[in-house]
């Protein structure tokens, strides 16, 4: 096989479908939020981002970055070793500790990513639980697919958001069997929101565990911003709550909450908790420090919806086409690859404003978008510019406008 004929083969027809990935060359300015330098074509300009999953801009907040360098020389930069062999340092612990309760659950487990939390503890309960069914909504995340994926259970995937389909599909397997429905409480690609006490009848009337990824939601919503299981007052019947403190933690790394036994047993078992260098302490240390300052500021909350509204009611009045979004997110559709990705590079070009295209395979063909996140510091100057520049990018390309 001529294995460099191969790769390149199949580059060239991601190229043709207008699906090719560019990354942004960014250098992100710590006390300039939302903006930052871009590296292109030789030269370098400032652009202001319109598209961080940094929702609240915690990955630049001066309590953070503060924690951050106090942790790396009291402690230097790495951990030293998995979490069992001298890896576990004590902001790890205090960690877990904070997210058991910010979560109110008895314990908490530190990943390296969301995405590795996801994974295990799917795989690993599919693994370890003997004839385990799991029900999956149509849109999780890739990190929840493969972790049903690679473990044992058995897969069945319930239309997105829909109860009914869910109870169909439970009712179906044997009443004693041991069940667990995954889903995710924000989908940040449309911007909707899982119907969550409802999931929760339906999982109870079935005797299921349940399992809520919270990183679109986790810092953001209810009252001491752990996620919309808080807002909407169902933490209680959610068996693991998952996240993210990548998102808007502002920093990395992933965690479950849950039981203790349950937290424990996922220890014990998962491969990727197990086998895996422990996060720097000095990420762990930002990380409690932005939980911390998030608990106390709701006020932040506030402004992020308030902003997120008002952007998505300035689009509906310039005629700019979203999707019906209940939450902080703006999805724009565009609906074709080739023009998603030209929109994004004139806005970047003639107008220095950063929005990444999302194509294929992150959401359907056909539904391609530019997905806004306004955070709390885009200002109304800023929001002035961005209104100009996709109405007259919208034009000059002949997209479609909302009806
Ligand atoms: C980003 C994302 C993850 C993965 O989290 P990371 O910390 O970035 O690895 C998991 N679930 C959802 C829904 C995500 O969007």
């Amino acid at each position: 096989m001529d294995y460099e004929q191969f790769f390149a083969e199949r580059i060239a027809d991601l190229r043709r479908e207008g699906r090719y990935r560019v990354f942004a060359d960014l250098e992100r300015q710590a006390g300039a939020f939302p903006t930052a330098k871009n590296y292109r074509d030789g030269t370098v300009q400032d652009v202001t981002v319109w598209c961080s999953n940094d929702y609240l801009g915690m990955g630049q907040h001066k309590v953070v970055l503060d924690a951050m360098c106090e942790a790396v020389r009291r402690c230097g930069a790495g951990a030293g070793g998995t979490r069992n062999i001298s890896g576990t340092n004590h902001y790890h612990v205090l960690l877990e500790e904070e997210l058991a309760t910010w979560n109110r659950k008895e314990a908490a487990l530190l990943f390296n990513s969301g995405y590795v939390a996801n994974q295990t503890t799917l795989m690993t309960l599919g693994n370890q639980i003997p004839g385990l069914h799991i029900f999956s909504d149509a849109l999780n995340h890739n990190s929840m697919i493969e972790g049903i994926r690679q473990g044992k259970a058995t897969r069945h995937i319930f239309k997105h958001n829909d109860v009914r389909d869910l109870d169909r599909l439970m009712t179906s397997v044997d009443p004693e069997a041991p069940k667990l429905v995954a889903f995710e409480s924000v989908y940040s690609m449309d911007g909707d929101i899982a119907p969550l006490a409802q999931i929760c009848d339906v999982a109870e009337k079935h005797g299921a565990m349940t399992y809520c990824d919270e990183v679109h939601a986790c810092g953001m919503y209810g009252t001491a911003g752990s996620g919309v299981c808080e807002r909407d007052g169902v933490l209680d019947r959610i068996t693991i709550v998952q996240g993210t403190l990548a998102k808007a933690v502002g920093v990395v790394g992933g965690y479950i909450a849950a039981s203790r036994a349950l937290t424990d047993f996922i220890r014990s078992f998962g491969p990727g908790f197990i086998f895996s260098s422990a996060l720097p302490p000095a990420i762990a240390a930002g990380a409690l420090a932005s939980i911390r300052f998030l608990k106390e500021h709701n006020e932040i909350r506030e402004r992020h919806q308030e902003r997120a509204a008002t952007l998505k009611r300035r689009l509906t009045a310039a005629g700019i086409p979203l999707l019906p979004s209940v939450c902080h997110i703006v999805p724009v559709m565009v609906g074709d690859a080739v023009l998603c990705k030209q929109a994004s590079d004139d806005l970047l070009r003639s107008y220095n404003i950063y929005v990444q295209p999302i194509n294929y395979p992150t959401v359907p063909k056909g539904s391609e978008r530019l997905r806004i996140t306004p955070t709390p510091l885009h200002d109304d100057a800023m929001m002035d510019r961005l209104l100009v520049a996709i109405t007259e990018v919208w034009s000059q390309l002949g997209l479609q406008k909302a009806a």
